[in-house]
Order: C-alpha cells, then sequence, then structure tokens
C-alpha cells in the first residue's frame, strides 16, 4: 500500500464508479475537502451524510480526484460544469454529450474532464489530476492531455486543513451563482445560505439540484456546499420570502421578524417567478 501524500488546504472534485452490480458502471462527481470521510458517506448512505444519488447503490469508489483549487468557490464551479458540460459556457460550444454503445459514462466523464482541463478558467489553475483506484487509469488521449504544468498522480491523499472558513480571495460579485457561475437575473432566484458567516449565493434552483431526492419535487434538507451547515429548506424558502431566522434559534417566525426585513418579495415580481421557477417554489410557498 502506498502511503498517502499529505495534502494541505485540500479543495477537490471527484468522480465515483459504481461496483454495485444492479447499477454498475454509473457514476458520480462531487466536491470535497476531505475525499477520506466522504467516500465512506457515500457507501454508508444519506444517514451519515452521503448524496440521495448514491445512496443504496453502493458500493462507490472514489476512482479519481482533481485538486489544486484555489478555493471552494473554484472547486464547486468545476464540479457544477463536469456535471454539466453542455450547460456550461465554457464548454458549450463543444456539445459534450456520451456517445451512445460507443463509451460508457465513466469514459465519457473522462472526456469531459480532459475538454474542461483544457479551456479556461481552468487550464491555467496549477491542477493536480490524482488517480486513487490505479486499476481504472485511463491515459488521456496524445490530443487531449492536460496543460503541461498539470500534474497527474497516483495514490492516497491524506488531508491536513488548515483554513476552516475559505472564503479568502472572493470578491463579492453578489448577483453571480457560486454554483453554475451564471448571473442571478432576478431578485427572486437567488438564494443565500443561513449561516450568517457564509458567502453562500447561487440560484435556488442550482441549491435545489444539489438537495432533490429523485422523485421529489421539493427539496427537504442538504448540506451548504459551502461552510458544510445542514439547511432544511423550508429555513431556506422562508428567508427569502422575508422571514429572518436565526441559526442558534429555533425556526419559529415571529412578527418582528417578519416586519423588519427588506427582502419579502413583492407581489407583481412573484408572478414572474412562474416563468422561471420550477413548480416546487410556488408549492412551498403555500406549505410553509
Ligand atoms: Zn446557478
Ligand atoms: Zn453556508
Amino acid at each position: 500500500m502506498t502511503e498517502p501524500e499529505v495534502v494541505e488546504d485540500f479543495f477537490g472534485v471527484y468522480l465515483l464508479y459504481c461496483l454495485n452490480p444492479k447499477y454498475k458502471g454509473r457514476t458520480y462527481i462531487g466536491y470535497t475537502r476531505e475525499p477520506n470521510r466522504r467516500i465512506m458517506q457515500h457507501n454508508r448512505g444519506t444517514w451519515a451524510g452521503g448524496a440521495y444519488r448514491t445512496s443504496n447503490k453502493g458500493p462507490w469508489k472514489m476512482v479519481l480526484i482533481v485538486h489544486g483549487f484555489p478555493n471552494n468557490i473554484s472547486a464547486l464551479r468545476f464540479e457544477w460544469a463536469w456535471q454539466n458540460p453542455t450547460k456550461t459556457t465554457r464548454l458549450q460550444h463543444l456539445y459534450l454529450k456520451k456517445i451512445p454503445r460507443q463509451e460508457s459514462e465513466f469514459q465519457f466523464k473522462l472526456r469531459v474532464l480532459s475538454e474542461m482541463l483544457r479551456v479556461g478558467p481552468w487550464c491555467r489553475l496549477p491542477l493536480l489530476i490524482r488517480w486513487l483506484e490505479k486499476e481504472y487509469f485511463e491515459e488521456f488521449p496524445v490530443t487531449r492531455k492536460p496543460p503541461e504544468h498539470m500534474k497527474i498522480c497516483y495514490g492516497p491523499v491524506k488531508i491536513k486543513n488548515l483554513k476552516k472558513i475559505d472564503n479568502v480571495g472572493y470578491e463579492d460579485k453578489s448577483e453571480e451563482c457560486i454554483i453554475c457561475c451564471r448571473l442571478i437575473k432576478s431578485y427572486q432566484s437567488k438564494i443565500k445560505c443561513l449561516n450568517q458567516f457564509c458567502v453562500l449565493v447561487c440560484h435556488i434552483s442550482c441549491l435545489a439540484d444539489r438537495f432533490l431526492e429523485p422523485g421529489e419535487y421539493i427539496p427537504i434538507q442538504g448540506s451548504c456546499p459551502l461552510c458544510d451547515i445542514k439547511l432544511k429548506w423550508g429555513d431556506l424558502i422562508r428567508k427569502i420570502k422575508g422571514c429572518s431566522l436565526d441559526l442558534n434559534g429555533d425556526c419559529g417566525v415571529t412578527d418582528e421578524t417578519l416586519s423588519g426585513n427588506d427582502e419579502v418579495i413583492p407581489s407583481n415580481v412573484a408572478d414572474e417567478i412562474d416563468d422561471e421557477q420550477p413548480s416546487w417554489f410556488l408549492d412551498c410557498k403555500e406549505d410553509l
């Protein structure tokens, strides 16, 4: 067994490969600061903090991890683009779609990765492409090699995270979604974390995508992708609707918090949400 390499201030985006015969060959892309803990969570299920999409489909192997991102936001954006190559402006022109019968899901994800590493802004980052499982290693095609300055390496990592909150260097572009990197067009489609020290600003739909269970219309809960606190969807929506919430307090909303907030959606603007937002946004207004 190779000694793990110690890496400080780790921000990684990983690729999981499913070993379960029923789902064999499925893949999953995720972001983590602690890959060793993260893979255990995926394999234990949602109760341990694993993602809904991977739960009960294990065992999963963390095959590959790309790291060396300057901060969590940069890594999250990489994750989103890797998951959504046709929606990402940087990759759209390549029309990256899986070729049926010619490539596996795994090979497709590697192909997307090889393209991502060659375009800006990622081609300028000092990234490391680490194969955690040697038997899954695949050489990048000669014409699709990552830039010279990126390192391809092998073997496990041991993480030594020095900074707890790592939004250093983040400029406040508050109208840009931290997850998908696109502009947040209307005021209503913006969502923020309930942790007052967290800088998460994103589209409601981008966060919902991360929280949603298959077959569900309304997310229930999930972890903030930046600060990792547990967030209940209802609390987030309540906040958008103009009710503030104290993290340390309970979820009760008083008249004072209702009237003292400037984030109430005017009814005329609320109508516009219909066009842009999926139905769950309106649905949950009734429930809460
Ligand atoms: Zn977004
Ligand atoms: Zn947060």
